[in-house]
């Protein structure tokens, strides 16, 4: 069988630094999962390998120099020949490969990569009174969604606590208090309008299948022409729209979450570990409607469950 793969270009894999863990300081790219084209793809044939490279000192801070062990993680998302529609995404792992890094060399690796706003694809170039208004207007359901994801990890009496162990598999303390800090965070952001200028850009990378995506060095989320096509909100329980994309590049910011997988029927397979550092499991639990009646009163007090 010949498959075809989907290009995920810079974030083709996330490395994992064991020992002490290193913050990512690189992008995420948030990628469209249907309606691609096949310049989105590479053919591979039965037996061949594809070979890429990724400067690890432009995407953790190695200057400290010394030992690194590290592993790579990737996704894979796989379409038939002759096809655009992906058909299967796995994961794979790599083994552990120690690194003697020379801190002074990793350094001036990072230095040079400060250069890449000049690059086109990440590149803010200002959004229009239309589109600011649409990143508000997504910024408002945000809040309203954090506030009741908030509310819902916090509280195990919450209507729809279930819902925390359906999306992330751990109803610990400690995994209720990183969901719970991390919609905190989130509701602050979004109760403050964006402004040009802030964290929330607009950047033309309409020659790439991006929908939009998180640069966690800077701290800001770049969105993408193909963004706001998305609806303003629906009503689904397991289907993006806008405050959803907001929400998944928060997560990369505020939580320091990686792109396992997209979507709903693929994040409900990922391992507690695995769903916790997931930017699309945040964005998914936080997307059940508010309680009615409690809206009204101003008080979005928890989720309900989708069936
Ligand atoms: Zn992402």
């Amino acid at each position: 069988m010949v498959y075809s793969l989907l290009c995920t270009r810079e974030n083709s894999a996330d490395f994992v630094l064991s020992g002490s863990p290193l913050p990512f300081l690189g992008i995420h790219f948030m990628l469209i999962t249907e309606g691609l084209n096949e310049t989105a793809f590479r053919i591979i044939a039965a037996g061949e390998i594809l070979t890429t490279t990724v400067d690890l000192a432009q995407v953790y801070d190695l200057s400290a120099g010394g030992s690194f062990d590290f592993l790579a993680r990737a996704t894979f998302s796989l379409a038939e020949l002759d096809s655009t529609a992906i058909t299967k995404t796995f994961l794979v792992e790599s083994n552990t490969i120690t690194a003697i890094v020379d801190g002074s060399e990793a350094a001036a690796a990072q230095q040079a990569d400060a250069s890449r706003d000049m690059h086109s694809l990440i590149k803010d170039i200002g959004c229009s009174d239309d589109q600011m208004a649409m990143l508000n207007a997504a910024r408002e359901f945000c809040r309203e969604r954090a506030h009741a994801a908030y509310y819902t990890a916090s509280e195990p009496d919450s209507p729809a606590f279930s819902k925390v162990r359906e999306f992330f598999k751990d109803e610990s303390k400690m995994a209720r208090d990183k969901i719970a800090e991390f919609f905190a965070t989130t509701y602050w952001d979004c109760d403050t309008p964006f402004v040009e200028g802030g964290r929330h850009f607009c950047s033309d990378c309409s020659d790439y299948p991006v929908v939009a995506y998180a640069d966690t060095a800077r701290g800001r989320a770049g969105y993408c022409p193909i963004y706001f096509e998305f609806d303003a909100q629906n009503e689904g329980c397991h289907d993006a729209d806008r405050p959803h994309v907001l929400m998944h590049e928060l997560s990369h910011l505020f939580a320091g979450t990686t792109d396992t997988v997209y979507g709903y029927e693929n994040l409900i397979k990922l391992s507690s570990s695995q769903a916790l550092n997931n930017a699309d499991t945040y964005a998914h639990f936080a997307k059940g409607k508010s309680l009615d009646g409690r809206r009204e009163q101003g008080v979005a007090n928890g989720l309900y469950s989708c069936a």
